[in-house]
């Protein structure tokens, strides 16, 4: 049996490092491992929540009642050959983008600097600089309780932001279609995408990436708080980033409940200045809310 930790808080497994107990975790390393795991779950009757590298996600402080389930071993694995990246869904993107490069192949690129697993990135249709994963993305082998099968992109309603994954669907292999490119070029590419990033956002700070989707129209989501005044604004140990306002910052102490706090004050602000309701990119794990500012 794939052994069951209780108690593990989820700010240890989310890159905002807020966030209380796990009810169960389980970190399986195989596809029978996986499916035990499920198996386990449904037996509980306990809700699944898959966590990759928790780098979009927000959990709630008093803790969040469900299996947590991690990818380790073979299901974050990478393999490369004929055109084709193989990944395990747990497999961090900075892993599969390392072994695109020393095989020779290109395209993910775009990757470099979206800190989170292949599975992730499938569940968000994670994306950058124009790009996300429904441009690479060949197919996912998807677990439930009741068995596994490939879906193909198609299949998984990829858009902004946005795919038909839904809780007790893990993203268990991913496979993704890149083009021939010398590795030197690949390098270079990633040196300038993260050059780009480092000038822009906050990468060595405790976020967890975009607080909100870009509204439709000119004017994207951390413009709009800038505008909106918002740079540095502070609630307890979280502050809107004064390199871009799109992100939060745990400056030290953090809870969620600071972090939704000042989502409430920004989406109060956009809608007031802009008419703009901003819609939330962040997940949301456990009883957390976004109750509407009046
Ligand atoms: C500094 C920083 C910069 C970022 N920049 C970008 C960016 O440019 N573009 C962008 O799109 N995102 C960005 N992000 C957000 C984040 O990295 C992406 O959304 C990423 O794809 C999340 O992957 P993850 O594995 O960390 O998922 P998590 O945050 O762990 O989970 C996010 C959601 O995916 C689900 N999930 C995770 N793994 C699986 C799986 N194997 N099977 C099923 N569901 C799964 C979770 O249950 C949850 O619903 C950034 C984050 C940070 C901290």
């Amino acid at each position: 049996m794939v052994p069951i930790e209780h108690g593990v808080p989820l700010a240890r497994l989310t890159t905002i490092g807020t966030g209380g107990p796990a009810r169960a975790l389980a970190r399986p390393r195989t596809l029978p491992e996986l499916a035990e795991a499920l198996r386990f779950a449904e037996g509980e009757d306990l809700e699944i929540l898959v966590v990759g590298l928790g780098s979009n996600m927000l959990a709630a402080d008093d803790g969040v009642d469900a299996l947590v389930v991690r990818l380790e071993g073979e299901l974050a694995g990478v393999e490369t050959g004929d055109g084709l990246l193989a990944a395990g869904g747990g497999a961090a993107n900075a892993v599969c983008l390392h072994r695109a490069r020393d095989a020779g192949l290109g395209g993910f690129e775009f990757a470099c600097a979206i800190p989170g697993t292949a599975g992730g990135g499938v569940r968000m249709n994670a994306g950058a600089y124009g790009r996300d994963w429904s441009d690479v993305l060949v197919r996912a082998l998807i677990a439930t309780a009741g068995g596994e099968s490939w879906l193909s992109r198609e299949d998984l309603g990829l858009a902004y932001r946005h795919s038909s994954i839904t809780s007790g669907h893990v993203v268990a292999r991913v496979e993704y279609r890149l083009e021939p490119r010398p590795p030197a070029d690949v390098k270079e590419t990633i040196a300038e995408l993260v050059a780009r990033r480092k000038a822009t956002q906050p990468t060595n700070r405790r976020t967890f990436g975009s607080v909100f989707k870009n509204p439709a129209g000119e004017i994207g989501a951390g413009r709009m708080l800038e505008l909106c005044g918002l740079k540095g604004h502070r609630v307890g140990g979280a502050v809107i980033s004064p390199k871009h306002s799109n992100f939060i910052e745990n400056a030290g102490g953090a809870t969620s409940a600071d972090c939704i706090a000042l989502m409430v004050e920004a989406r109060r602000r956009a809608r007031e200045q802009f008419g703009v309701e901003l819609e939330r990119e962040v997940v949301f794990a456990g009883a957390l809310e976004l109750p509407s500012a009046t």
